[in-house]
């Protein structure tokens, strides 16, 4: 009736809104590129672009716990169960096609043959950390010990070398692979005085930045936490009502911040377009490597997810990314999986009419750890830089690469750039240089947005998948409902 079409047009005009701002952004950025503003006018510049980023990241910490909590606690425990279960099938499989398609193009493009564009220096005996230690790390993140220390701590390990030079210890710290090297320093301290070193493994927190949040600690305690509550009958009323509101509350205020969304992202794209490096400097093996993980990244998810969508849903995977696409401009704009959350929710709830009690469920767990644009990046990068480094992969290390990418990309928290950090795990379990990164840090706010906006899709896709895989429980649990009702 009227309301659908008023509906319709709403939804589409935000949409128009959206893509307009993209639109407007990319002009604007590049009409005042040859102003050469300073870093000072920039920042000015992208203000609005800084606020849309603090008010979707707001909402998140409250959003992931509220809705999960909701909608762990309003299903029964195997219905929830079997859902969990199509969730962690579906992230496997698409993160590994995602690292597969990675491999092959890289392998295929060999963006990195010929010889190196800029040497890098090579800093010698540093203990760097393992693959199993950020594996370790990973689990160890999951059962934060302090759960308001976990909205913004996360914890790290790290080999600290001590150096002893007679009275005085300096402790440097040798895991960041961005870090200056610390050898120079100690050799020549060594030459004049007398110095002891040792190395330490320690645990440590992390934060003072945005890396700090540790939404996996978060994801983990509130499904436990929806599911215990969900079976506690009558005394779990009041906070499965609590939950249920907040969660409600917080979906309104995204419906506020909605309508400024279009005029953040504007900011944040012109802002970056402007501040970007000269783009001339990106030619070379670093303009093939960047072809290649755009590349990987379409047919990844403008093929095979539409691909796998079709296949199990029978339903134009076309038409429902359509419904996404504000969420997808979101993560274009923002490169965080976790900001654009709040959109997501409402792109799936109220475009494309998902179920509730999916995308409660789903949605927050997909932005944490479901990552299929980063696994890819993570594959691709890895193969570019033993490419560059002239080594040979074989068979064994491939596979490695394959892990460790996938395990990378279910690391990586949903923020800017955590996917280049987590890179480290890939480097060192085949015995690559954790200094190339370097190589291609200069196109990675780029590749960061494509990868981010892949991520989204993957998992609102896999909310789309798994509620029509699941709708036999949706329904007999529809049906209790009625039944008690009726009953009462
Ligand atoms: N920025 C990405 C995300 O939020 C993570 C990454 O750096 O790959 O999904």
């Amino acid at each position: 009736g009227r309301d659908s079409v008023k509906g319709f047009l709403k939804r589409n005009l935000f949409v128009l809104f959206t893509v307009a701002a993209v639109a407007l952004g990319v002009l604007l950025g590049f009409a005042l590129r040859p102003h050469n503003l300073s870093l000072r006018e920039i920042k000015y510049f992208s203000f609005p672009g800084e606020l849309l980023m603090r008010m979707l990241k707001m909402l998140v910490l409250p959003l992931i716990v509220s809705s999960l909590v909701t909608g762990i606690s309003s299903l029964d425990s195997k219905a929830s169960g079997k859902m969990g279960m199509r969730a962690v099938v579906y992230y496997m499989v698409t993160t590994l096609i995602a690292v597969f398609i990675g491999i092959v193009i890289v392998v295929i493009i060999q963006p990195g043959k010929g010889s190196r564009d800029s040497p890098v220096s090579k800093s010698g005996n540093i203990e760097p950390i393992q693959a199993t230690d950020a594996f370790l790390d990973l689990i160890r993140n999951m059962f934060p010990p302090n759960l308001v220390e976990a909205c913004f701590i996360q914890y790290k390990t790290v080999y600290k070398k001590m150096v002893h030079i007679r009275n005085v210890t300096v402790a440097l710290n040798l895991t960041d692979a961005l870090n200056v090297t610390e050898s120079d320093l100690s050799v020549n301290l060594s030459r004049v005085l007398h110095t002891i070193q040792e190395t330490v493994v320690e645990t440590v927190p992390m934060s003072g930045s945005s890396n700090g949040v540790n939404a996996l600690g978060l994801v983990v305690f509130s499904m436990c936490f929806g599911l215990v509550i969900g079976n506690m009958k009558q005394k779990g009323q009041a906070l499965r009502d609590f939950f249920d509101s907040l969660n409600e509350a917080i979906m309104r205020l995204v419906s506020i911040i909605i309508w400024y969304a279009p005029v953040g992202i504007m900011f944040l794209i012109s802002g970056k377009i402007v501040e970007m490096k000269n783009l001339a400097e990106v030619g070379g093996q670093l303009g093939m490597y960047t072809v290649t993980v755009i590349v990987g990244l379409l047919i990844h998810g403008l093929f095979v997810l539409p691909l796998l969508y079709f296949l199990v849903t029978r339903k134009n995977p076309y038409i429902f990314i359509g419904g996404l696409l504000q969420a997808l401009i979101t993560a274009l704009g923002t490169s965080s999986s976790s900001a654009t959350l709040p959109i997501t929710f409402r792109c799936l709830e109220e475009n494309n009419r998902v179920d509730k009690r999916v995308t409660r469920f789903i949605l927050p767990v997909g932005a944490t750890i479901n990552m299929d644009g980063t696994a890819l990046y993570e594959a691709v990068a890895a193969i570019f830089i033993a490419q560059v480094n002239d080594m040979d992969l074989n068979f064994g290390q491939i596979l490695t690469i394959s892990i460790t990418a996938t395990a990378a990309s279910i690391g990586a928290a949903g923020i800017p750039q955590a996917g280049l950090v987590t890179m480290v795990i890939v480097l060192t379990s085949v015995g690559l240089p954790t200094e190339d990164i370097t190589l291609i840090i200069a196109v990675d706010w780029f590749l960061d947005r494509l990868r981010t906006t892949t991520n989204v899709l993957g998992d609102s896709l896999g909310a789309g998948i798994v509620e029509h895989l699941s709708r036999a429980e949706l329904q007999s649990q529809d049906a209790e409902v009625c039944n008690s009702v009726i009953e009462e």
